[in-house]
């Protein structure tokens, strides 16, 4: 089966693993600072928590920000239930808010509705890589007295009015799954932009713990203490994954430029098929891509997906709309509430897109799309 994501690894990424399995660190080391350093050269210069999972970082973005009972985030359905589901394990309230018809991202008009006076984060999704209207959302958010979230699990590397990822909200989330743009097998990161959220940030990746003298509520207890004064979870990711990122982020121009290569390629030799729309850009965004997501018409997109794998491509559905998890219908949420979010949902594909993808394996993916639409 062709996979519709996969990650890149070559000789240089497996040699970085193996020095570190060679020295003298496996967990907390020098290649944490030098992976978070690396991050930083990506995303302006803000500067950035390497954590275990994209979900990890979500999770540490939200307690940083102080979300808990009695908050409530706004945001999109057309992602992960990782988004929601981390701000709700804090026990917080979210409230979805519909996505624009042609990017599948947070509409800023429906967020601004949906805030209220207990927003506190409104968390938008880089859909597919390309970057949400952060002009606009900073707005909604500035209005709301909250915080603007990214999760730019898609989208390290795209820049939004030559501003990159990572440096056009409050906090920016990435995940570094194998399927993703760059990747630690497992491994994600949040860029934070205030020094009191990075504190907090770093210190829930490592149970709250506090250690520098001058902070220390008992500093006279002997050389060994250390102090938890809030709590939080292990989330360190580990010296031999941040050397394999780092070798990774060594790769992401190149990453960007093959991907963009291959959505041109699509683009161009889907055009006269009928039954599909292609992905559209908005002024202004420079993607990285990391889905190619088609929308199938005229109702026919299970069949297409069905004859798609029957045929070895594993063409994959991103996303069924968040609140269709059964979890949050038994929490009261109906079908229909984003019905933008929904018919996108009807009608979405992504076709396989990874640096690794040969022309004539994209060529088999196009013929197989056009014989069944044809
Ligand atoms: C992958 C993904 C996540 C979760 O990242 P993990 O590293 O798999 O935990 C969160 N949000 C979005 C939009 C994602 O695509």
């Amino acid at each position: 089966m062709l996979a519709y994501g996969r990650q890149s690894i070559d000789e240089n990424d497996i040699a970085a693993v193996a020095g570190v399995l060679r020295g003298d660190w496996l967990t907390t080391g020098p290649e944490v600072t030098a992976f978070e350093d690396a991050l930083a050269g990506w995303t302006g210069g803000v500067p950035c928590v390497s954590v275990t999972s994209g979900t990890a970082a979500l999770h540490v973005a939200y307690a940083a920000a102080g979300v808990g009972p009695g908050s409530q985030v706004v945001t999109s359905p057309m992602t992960f239930v990782a988004t929601a589901a981390t701000a709700m394990l804090l026990g917080a309230s979210v409230v979805f808010a519909d996505v624009c018809e042609d990017t599948a991202n947070l509409d800023p008009e429906a967020a601004d509705a949906a805030t209220s006076s207990r927003t506190h984060v409104v968390t938008a999704v880089d859909y597919a890589g390309q970057p949400a209207d952060y002009d606009a959302l900073g707005k909604v958010a500035d209005r709301a007295d909250a915080l603007l979230l990214a999760d730019a699990a898609h989208s390290i590397g795209s820049t939004w009015n030559d501003v990159p990822v990572g440096a056009l909200a409050d906090m920016t989330t990435f995940s570094f799954f194998p399927t993703k743009n760059a990747t630690t097998g497992e491994g994600g990161a949040v860029a934070v932009k205030d020094a009191g959220l990075l504190d907090r940030a770093r210190r829930f990746r490592c149970h709250g713990l506090v250690r520098e003298a001058d902070r220390l509520r008992s500093p006279d207890e002997g050389g060994w203490h250390q102090e938890v004064h809030s709590l939080g979870l292990n989330y360190r990711l580990p010296d031999v994954l941040c050397a394999l990122g780092t070798s990774q982020l060594g790769r992401l121009a190149f990453f960007k430029e093959r991907r963009a290569q291959l959505v041109a390629r699509y683009n161009e030799l889907l055009a006269d098929v009928p039954g599909v729309r292609l992905p559209a850009v908005r002024p202004g965004a420079d993607p990285m891509w990391h889905l190619y997501a088609v929308r199938v018409l005229d109702g026919r997109r299970r069949e297409v997906y069905d004859r798609m794998r029957a045929a070895g491509i594993g063409v994959q559905v991103n996303y069924i709309p968040a609140y269709r998890h059964p979890v949050f219908e038994d929490l009261g949420y109906r079908r229909g509430m984003c019905p933008v979010a929904e018919s996108f949902y009807e009608e979405q594909l992504s076709l396989p897109l990874f640096p690794d993808l040969t022309e004539s394996d994209q060529d088999r993916v196009i013929d197989t799309l056009r014989a069944i639409l044809s």
